[in-house]
């Protein structure tokens, strides 16, 4: 036993060598804009819990209701007999929110990347990815045994240069057309920008390409009817495959993809998953489920503009002190700092002045793109952001 610990313990030493040891924190308290750690409240911009849901009235209800009925675990896979009225529920609201014929839902965002990426590709076809997607999203690539080709982040002439390429190779031999499938999210949760999501969608029409848009970051939030980027731009009905998750703006836990129901058919038949694990708990759906509902309803609607109110106050205060943005962004604002050590100091600094925001750093983000991702939530206030910017103007150096 000692050999074997003794071994990891010369691999932590390294990864702390390079001043990229990750640790747990303990949290106290349910989340808000304060949340209690290491004995004090902290304000915090690290949530992303956009619109305020995990904790509201409305989904706590929704969860307690569904354990007094279902009970607190849902005793087998989907697939079993696990399937419960909680689930088909949420993928009921789902589509409809989302305005697909279908909707299927997983345990998890990864889950759902890694689950859906398999099942529809294999080692004939090519999957190609934005070099800034999600971790989960690679890994699914990887997973399916497609070629993988990465095009620079928001590059669309990259992107058609590879969609050119792939749309040469020769046939397979049984016949089957090599599929391409394009994977991107709408908006980047690490830089807080948006993909040029109308030029993807016409290179991806042209090259007779499928696409599959990754909306956690941008769900509950963009567009009139806070489906997400895709609909806010008018394009989500030319979107093969729309993936989101259920932990961010929606309040609850677990991934969702909507689309044609011959996808959702699909991805019960092959995702694995989805098939060989147990279902979410019904109080994780039964949540989930209200907080769809309560993104569609006029508070929703009022959180929401809340949350854009704040985000564009805070850019434009840090703005004013210098610091750079994308122009369209998200409520994901990341402050560039560069050198790893010097982001994790910057946030132990803003811990001391009582501010949690984390540093980011490789494998999240490059090696040497450090930085404070900041995100505001719709429960912020702006003396919350005239604190925020006070403390990294006076505290934190610019790149
Ligand atoms: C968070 C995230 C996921 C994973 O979702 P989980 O529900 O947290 O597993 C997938 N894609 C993107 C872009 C994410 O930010």
């Amino acid at each position: 036993m000692s050999a074997f610990t003794d071994e990891l313990e010369r691999r932590l030493d390294e990864i702390r060598a390079q001043g990229l040891l990750r640790e747990l924190r303990r949290v106290e308290s349910a989340q808000s804009t304060r949340i209690d750690v290491d004995g004090r409240t902290l304000l915090n911009f690290s949530s992303n819990d956009y619109l305020g849901l995990a904790n509201h009235p409305a989904l706590r209800e929704a969860a307690i209701k569904a354990i007094e009925k279902f009970g607190a675990g849902s005793g087998s896979a989907r697939l079993v007999c696990g399937s419960l009225a909680p689930h088909h529920e949420l993928e009921e609201t789902l589509a409809e929110f989302k305005q697909t014929e279908s909707a299927l839902s997983f345990s998890s965002g990864y889950a759902t990347a890694v689950g859906t990426i398999t099942a529809l590709m294999g080692k004939e076809d090519v999957v190609v990815l934005d070099k800034l997607v999600h971790a989960s999203i690679v890994d699914g690539a990887r997973l399916s045994g497609a070629k993988l080709r990465i095009f620079s982040h928001n590059d669309p002439g990259e992107l058609e240069d590879i969609l050119k390429w792939a749309d040469g190779r020769a046939p397979v031999p049984e016949g089957r057309r090599p599929r391409t499938l394009i994977v991107t999210e709408s908006v980047f949760s690490m830089d807080g920008d948006r993909a040029p999501l109308k030029e993807i969608v016409s290179l991806k029409e042209k090259y007779g390409a499928w696409l599959m848009l990754d909306e956690a970051h941008a769900t509950g939030y963009f567009g009139e009817g806070r489906r997400g980027l895709a609909d806010e731009l008018g394009v989500s009905g030319q979107i093969e495959i729309q993936m989101g998750t259920l932990g961010k703006a929606l309040g609850s836990a677990g991934g969702y993809i909507c689309g044609a129901r011959a996808l959702i058919n699909i991805l019960i038949n092959r995702a694995r998953s989805f098939i060989f694990s147990t279902a979410p708990v019904p109080a994780a759906a039964a949540a989930a489920r209200a907080g769809v509902e309560l993104v569609q309803s006029a508070e929703g609607k009022s959180r929401a503009e809340k949350l854009w109110a704040t985000a564009g106050e805070l850019k434009q205060k840090l703005g004013v002190n210098g610091w750079k943005f994308p122009a369209a962004g998200s409520a994901i604002i990341p402050l560039i700092i560069g050198e790893e050590g010097a982001a994790m100091g910057a946030a132990a600094e803003l811990r001391e002045a009582g501010i949690f925001v984390p540093a980011v750093r490789y494998p999240t983000v490059a090696r040497g793109e450090a930085r404070l991702r900041v995100t505001v939530t719709a429960g912020h206030e702006p003396a919350d952001v005239a604190e925020l910017v006070n403390k990294v103007t006076t505290g934190v150096r610019r790149n």
